[in-house]
């Protein structure tokens, strides 16, 4: 029983419709995410953004990092994203939905994304510390799983790289220029 259900789902799979993007789609797509990212920074969160697609190209959910607004650490942009589009369709099936992100997808938003069943992801700058999708595991190509999200790494990697850089290392000087006041006081 068990293995017919998988046998059903995977059947299930192969029926998605294979409409490619275009690349002015991409980036049109991946620009809204980064500007989720930077709503994300205006309010003080590390810059990340994300939105989902519909097969037709409509945006069903967006999501930007909010873990320090919340203080929870499941508020990643990715599981906002998908908890709106699923909101917005009345299912959790997201079949044939794209989802573009700035930072490659951690373990527990890869999860999500396997959940949901999206079909694509897009995501920007790599993750080598915590990316689950490639970078330190590619919980995407495990086999066993029933759904395997096909990622395109590296779309916009530059600039959305280049907006965590930017973000750390402002918070870098701040604590520096603290530190100096700190000692100034101090020494006085
Ligand atoms: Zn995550």
């Amino acid at each position: 029983m068990t293995n017919f259900f998988f046998d059903t789902m995977n059947k299930n799979d192969e029926l998605r419709s294979d409409r490619m993007l275009s690349n002015e789609e991409k980036k049109k797509y991946m620009q809204l995410a980064i500007d989720q990212a930077k709503e994300a920074k205006s309010q003080g969160e590390v810059p990340i953004g994300a939105v989902v697609v519909d097969p037709a190209g409509k945006v069903i959910g967006t999501g930007y990092n909010r873990r320090e607004l919340d203080e929870d650490a499941t508020q990643h942009a990715e599981m906002i994203a998908i908890k709106e589009a699923c909101d917005n369709l009345g299912m959790w099936r997201l079949i044939d939905c794209s989802l573009f992100v700035t930072l490659e997808p951690c373990p527990m938003c890869a999860g999500a994304i396997i959940n949901s069943r999206i079909k694509d992801v897009y995501f920007g700058a790599l993750d080598h510390k915590a990316g689950a999708c490639g970078s330190v595991v590619d919980l995407f190509s495990v086999e066993k799983f029933n759904h395997h999200p096909h990622a395109v790494r590296g779309l916009y990697h530059d600039q959305c790289a280049q907006m965590l850089k930017d973000f750390f290392r402002a918070i870098r000087e701040k604590q520096k220029a603290a530190k100096q006041a700190q000692k100034e006081t101090e020494s006085q």
